[in-house]
């Protein structure tokens, strides 16, 4: 079973059983990136509707804080529902897990191609880089410490958890 983030969970779930049920409020403040600038961000499926977030603090940012077209905001809100439903195939442990993990994985698949698109859109407003998926799940799962599309060394960033690969504009989890 893939890991399974719940940092969207209310902070007492017993408050409301219900909660997965209703619609979502928005991002809490603590949530939010609250960096005095936007310095890198990463364009990543969390488990919201806006998938920017702060490479810097990992918080989410707000999108006025970048400044966007609606053309770019649909493309993006589209692209995270693919990206979404891939996921959420993966998650889904079972039939569906490998083949999802292989697209999710895969450098020319679909969800990858149309999302590093829309980084680079994002990358012309602020530096962006499209955050990779990672299959912790599979046995014997290692760290990368290559680039999944160029082969070059990885490059560890403020946060000690995040690479990234500068060339390919790649982030991950390390
Ligand atoms: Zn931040
Ligand atoms: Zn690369």
């Amino acid at each position: 079973m893939p890991m399974v983030d719940n940092s969207n969970a209310p902070p007492d779930e017993s408050a409301d059983r219900y909660w997965k049920l209703r619609p979502a409020g928005p991002t809490p403040d603590v949530e939010m990136c609250r960096c005095a600038s936007v310095g890198a961000l990463s364009l990543r499926d969390s488990f919201g509707k806006n998938p920017l977030f702060c490479l810097v603090c990992n918080a989410e940012i707000a999108p006025e804080r970048i400044g966007f077209d609606a053309q770019l905001a649909e493309d993006i809100a589209f692209w995270l529902n693919i990206r979404h439903a891939l996921k959420m195939l993966w998650l889904d442990s079972g039939e569906y897990e490998q083949w999802a993990a292989r697209r999710l994985g895969d450098p020319n698949g679909s969800v990858n191609v149309k999302g590093r698109r829309i980084s680079k859109r994002l990358n012309q407003k602020v530096r962006t880089y499209y955050w990779w998926f990672s299959d912790f799940s599979v046995d014997g799962y290692e760290p990368p410490n290559r680039c999944p599309l160029c082969g070059g060394d990885v490059v560890q960033t403020a946060r000690e958890c995040v690479v990234v690969c500068d060339a390919c504009s790649i982030a991950m989890q390390q």
